[in-house]
């Protein structure tokens, strides 16, 4: 931000996603208040016997889903998802939330607006096959609706795929779009020579910490065998 300007031989590129928040009006009111990212332990415990919901078809919201519902089997767990519960959620988890009896599944639906009074108290919900509208006790909403790379900024010599993740390695020659012909890029490098990508930035990668400390590592190997070729 200040416009300096650094000299580099190699450059890493970790940058991660920026989860995506909910709209819905009152979301913003109730962030920290009832409107959640992340379901800890802490959040378990801050709302024992109450009724949550969650949002999302992926596997993060089936593993909070069943975290919810486990941890306290006398609250009701409501798992809103915008489309049908399936396709975007391992088989197995799909089968243990059909099967757990305090979980609600709520397919096509989204939420509208979230109320209460300092303290989120209750969602009003909408179908949308049929655009009817229910309002449902709730305590707090656990978000887990996908998020998005952190790279718009980055110039074009930088390939990204369809979703805006960096291309590495060999997804970079399937690209089509390496400008080298003397050497092959590194498993991390991008189609800008010296410049690689690491972490949940990279296309492919698998979005955990364990992948992101390892692609770190291969990070490390990737810019010697750059620096020692550039010498
Ligand atoms: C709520 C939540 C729960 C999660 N739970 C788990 C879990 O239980 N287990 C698990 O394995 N994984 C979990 N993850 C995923 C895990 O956090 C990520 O896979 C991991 O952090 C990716 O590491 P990263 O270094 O690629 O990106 P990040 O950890 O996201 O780091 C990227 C950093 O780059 C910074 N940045 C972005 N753009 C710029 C810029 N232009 N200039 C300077 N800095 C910039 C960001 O501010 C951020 O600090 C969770 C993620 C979230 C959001």
């Amino acid at each position: 931000d200040c416009g300096a300007q650094i000299r580099c031989r190699v450059l890493l590129l970790a940058l991660g996603v920026r989860w995506r928040r909910l709209q819905a009006d009152g979301a913003d009111r109730f962030a920290g208040a009832g409107i959640y990212y992340a379901c800890t332990r802490v959040e378990t415990d801050l709302f024992d016997a109450q009724d949550v919901a969650v949002i999302g078809g992926g596997n993060s919201a089936g593993q909070a889903v069943m975290f919810l519902a486990e941890c306290c089997p006398s609250r009701t767990v409501h798992l809103l998802v915008r489309r049908t519960l399936g396709p975007g959620m391992s088989e197995y988890l799909v089968e243990r939330i059909r099967a757990a009896a305090n979980v609600v599944v709520h397919e096509q639906t989204e939420i509208e607006a979230l109320h209460g009074d300092g303290h989120l108290e209750a969602m009003r919900l909408r179908n949308n096959l049929t655009g009817a509208a229910t309002q449902l006790p709730c305590a707090a909403v656990f978000v887990f609706i996908g998020a998005d790379p952190a790279a718009e900024w980055l110039p074009a010599e930088i390939a990204r795929d369809a979703k805006g993740f960096v291309l590495t390695g060999t997804d970079v020659i399937a690209s089509g779009l390496w400008p080298r012909s003397d050497r092959e890029p590194c498993p991390l490098e991008t189609s800008l020579p010296g410049v690689l990508a690491a972490g949940d930035i990279r296309a492919g990668s698998v979005k955990r910490v364990g992948f992101a400390v390892g692609d770190g590592s291969l990070a490390v190997t990737c810019a010697h065998r750059l620096i020692s070729i550039n010498r």
